[in-house]
């Protein structure tokens, strides 16, 4: 693999601690951003949150909020003023405005790494050109492009290169009229298409690094997707030794090479050969990494924090197996969720971002339950998401002490 890309950002000065008490600023008003603030204010640090949407789910549990437009210069210099160190809870963030926020403040991680993030396409050449394994993929900018390109492949999926997440803007297609079509619904915008992997598994790692290179790296996750959006994740994950190892080394090779200070997490496919590939990046606390609130010692919420400001990491030990489910908006369903059903197992934890409008697909919370193993987790977590909605289908899928309260 070639070597890391340019240093730090403008800004940010190695080994400084930006201490409890400072003011930590956030690029977004996502639940990320919301559990982020959660964790800075339990280490005592204030967060002025920064976003284009009022009322977003971090602005309830922040010090200070922004609802101001990613463009609006006169607002990011008023809230460069008022923060210690600048980072993001969403990769989406205009180059130009991390860039602008980056010559004020220090700006973690660098802009450099949300411009290579945000678009698919730099993501994966990123990758490739550094040695890192990826699915085979070539670009789409125009229709003689496709035409060129789609009889290479069989099974394919077309996405779009820029904002795409959770599934959206990918199109499963076979022959080269799909293609066509499916371009075409994308608004002939730049692409990626990408061969189908058969794989065994999915996983990702959560790893962070500091300012000095120190990473730290939590055990693999196993994640499975429903609609292209994640559904439940486990963890431990049952895989041997060597793919952890393999995973892991992999995510401090990527971590390196991205010259990263923050948390990042890789996403792998496990193909039938056992060989990993990386499907993507997020260059921040990641979806299949909530169960860590739970059940590990530091969470990567509060890991993001510590790399953000300076400090030492935490251990990212676990503490007891767990699983996590996502609750989507189509649990509604035109009435609220029977929350104290799910309460009622004590293994269970609930998480709600505050967000009013439940709809189909919109991630509203997850529940996360820790049990000996991590079998039992995920079983526990799927009943108690069943139970939301009424199916009492729990006392056959438990063993009895898993229902009875302590
Ligand atoms: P993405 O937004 O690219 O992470 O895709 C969301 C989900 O779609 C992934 O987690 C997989 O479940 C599925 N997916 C995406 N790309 C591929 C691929 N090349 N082969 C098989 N499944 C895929």
């Amino acid at each position: 693999m070639t070597g890391p890309i340019a240093a730090e950002s403008a800004g940010a000065e190695r080994g400084q601690i930006i201490a409890p008490g400072a003011t930590i600023g956030i690029l977004g008003g996502g639940q990320l951003g919301r559990m982020t603030a959660m964790a800075a204010a339990r280490l005592g640090y204030r967060v002025h949150s920064y976003c284009p949407e009022a009322d977003s789910p971090a602005f309830q549990v922040s010090a200070t909020s922004t609802t101001a437009a990613y463009e609006d210069r006169d607002a990011l210099a008023r809230f460069a003023g008022s923060v210690d160190v600048i980072t993001f809870e969403f990769e989406n963030v205009p180059s130009a405005t991390a860039e602008l926020l980056a010559a004020m403040k220090p700006t973690r991680p660098r802009p450099q790494v949300l411009h290579i993030c945000q678009h698919r396409l730099r993501e994966k050449t990123f990758l490739r050109d550094h040695g890192f394994p990826v699915t085979r993929f070539e670009p789409v900018r125009t229709a003689e492009d496709l035409r060129r390109v789609m009889p290479g492949f069989g099974a394919a999926i077309l996405k779009t290169a820029g904002f795409g997440y959770d599934g959206k803007g990918q199109y499963r297609v076979r022959t080269l009229a799909d293609a066509e079509k499916a371009w075409a619904a994308m608004g002939a915008q730049e692409a990626v298409l990408e061969a189908v992997v058969d794989f065994e598994a999915e996983l990702s790692v959560v790893g962070v690094r500091s300012a000095e290179g120190e990473c730290a790296f939590f055990e693999p996750f196993r994640n499975t997707h429903v609609n292209g959006i994640l559904d439940v994740t486990t963890s431990p994950a049952p895989f041997d030794r060597k793919i952890t190892q393999q995973a892991h080394e992999l995510a401090r090779a990527v971590l390196e090479a991205l010259n990263v200070t923050g948390v990042l997490c890789v996403e792998f496919f496990l193909g039938q050969g056992r060989e990993l590939l990386i499907n993507e990046l997020a260059p921040r606390p990641h979806n299949s990494g909530h169960l860590t609130i739970d059940a590990c010692i530091t969470s990567q919420f509060e890991q993001q924090l510590r790399a953000v400001c300076g400090l030492p990491l935490g251990s990212t030990l676990m503490l007891r197996p767990a699983a996590m489910a996502n609750l989507l908006g189509d649990l509604w369903n035109d009435s609220e969720p029977d929350w104290a059903a799910a309460c009622s197992l004590p293994e269970v934890k609930l998480h709600l971002y505050g967000k009013s409008d439940a709809r189909p697909g919109r991630k509203m919370g997850h529940l996360t339950a820790t049990a000996e193993a991590p079998e039992s987790a995920e079983r526990i977590v799927r009943a108690a998401r069943s139970m939301l909605v009424g199916e009492h289908g729990a006392e056959q899928i438990m063993p009895p002490s898993a229902t009875a309260r302590r």
